[in-house]
């Protein structure tokens, strides 16, 4: 077993609201932690955050590191990264996990430079492996491979995709050690200012978050053709996609697209429509639980992923999908 140094995780918050993938990390990280006898930390960071301290705790945290100051009201890389490289520096924890959201990706690669240690990102796996090394799991190549990595030097950091790790039990009343630490921030260093923020409009339900995915691709042939789309995911409660080629078309923003250089999803079931199934959009989706495929080529390459595959037009496949689910789920 390492020196124990504790398991720690970066507790995402904007706005006074903890990310969701913060409890899934909890979770995750919970069992690592007991797993090498060591304590599980929540790295805090923000301005008027100390509240969220409790949630961490009755999610299993033991210790919960608070740094508060206005540089850290809004989520800007260079000012967090100086926070959490200083408590690392003096904490010396062995894991540090942080979530694969924009931010987590953004922060966790900034911060791994800094430290200089490796990164493992988008991990779809955590485990404990030789000599109290983490053993993760990560797509490569694309997606097309699936690898293991050992980490080396500490902390041994990760960025673990979303939903790979179940959301842990909440314990009421749980407590734990609340560790203030002074906010070590240059403010000279800090190139960036936080002007505006814009709330995404990406659909009533989130993306990443989402457990049914419908996604569109240029088979749907014209923009208007979301609109089928739309209505099986307000039926099914799902969120909505697309591949690249749909976004390029300006048929639908940036911020649905499924894939390589677009999101990186993980849903109980993803359904793909009019999607040829090219790789980069196989590595944004690949790890989701069932895949349907409706596509009017029976040769498209998606069908070789798919758990069920509908051959056929869209244009009457969709539709009445929506009235059977309709049917079944009234
Ligand atoms: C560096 C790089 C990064 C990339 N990143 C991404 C990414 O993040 N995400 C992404 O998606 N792509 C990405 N791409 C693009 C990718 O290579 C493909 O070009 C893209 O995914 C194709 O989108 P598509 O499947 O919608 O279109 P197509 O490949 O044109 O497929 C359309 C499909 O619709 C089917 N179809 C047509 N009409 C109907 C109908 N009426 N009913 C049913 N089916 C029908 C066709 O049979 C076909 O299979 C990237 C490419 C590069 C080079």
């Amino acid at each position: 077993m390492s020196e124990s140094k504790g398991v720690w995780i970066w507790a995402e918050q904007r706005d006074g609201a903890l990310a969701s993938v913060v409890y899934e990390l909890l979770g995750g990280a919970r069992k690592l932690a007991d797993s090498l006898g060591q304590p599980l930390g929540a790295v805090l960071l923000g301005d008027g955050v100390e509240g969220l301290a409790r949630n961490l705790f009755e999610y299993g945290a033991d210790q919960v590191y608070l740094v508060e100051s206005p540089d850290l009201k809004q989520l800007r890389d260079e000012a967090y990264v100086q926070a959490l490289a200083a408590l690392a520096g003096k904490y010396q924890p062995d894991v540090l996990l942080l979530g694969g959201t924009v931010a987590g990706r953004s922060v966790a690669a900034r911060l791994a430079a800094r430290l200089k240690v490796g990164l493992a990102g988008d991990c779809t796996g955590v485990e404990t492996g030789p000599d109290g090394r983490l053993k993760l799991t990560r797509p490569a190549f694309g997606g097309n491979i699936i690898a293991t990595v050992l980490a080396a030097g500490r902390p041994q950091m990760a960025t673990v995709r979303l939903k790979t790790f179940a959301k842990g039990t909440r314990q009421e009343g749980r407590g734990g050690q609340l560790i203030r630490e002074a906010a070590a921030i240059d403010s000279t260093l800090l190139r960036t200012r936080v002007v505006d923020f814009v709330a995404e409009l990406a659909g009533k339900v989130k993306l990443e978050e989402a457990d049914i995915i419908v996604s569109g691709g240029r088979g749907l042939g014209d923009p208007s053709k979301f609109k089928l789309l739309e209505e099986l995911c307000q039926v099914l409660g799902a969120a909505l996609g697309a591949s690249r080629a749909a976004v390029d078309a300006g048929w639908i923003p940036y911020s649905h697209q499924v894939g390589q250089t677009g999101r990186t999803v993980s849903p109980k079931i993803y359904i793909a429509v009019g999607i040829s199934g090219a790789i980069q959009h196989l590595a944004g989706m690949q790890s989701s639980d069932i895949i349907v495929a409706i596509n009017k080529n029976p040769d498209a390459p998606i069908f070789q992923v798919a758990t069920f595959g509908i051959v056929g037009d869209l244009n009457q496949v969709v539709p009445a999908l929506t009235t059977e689910f309709k049917r079944a789920l009234a």
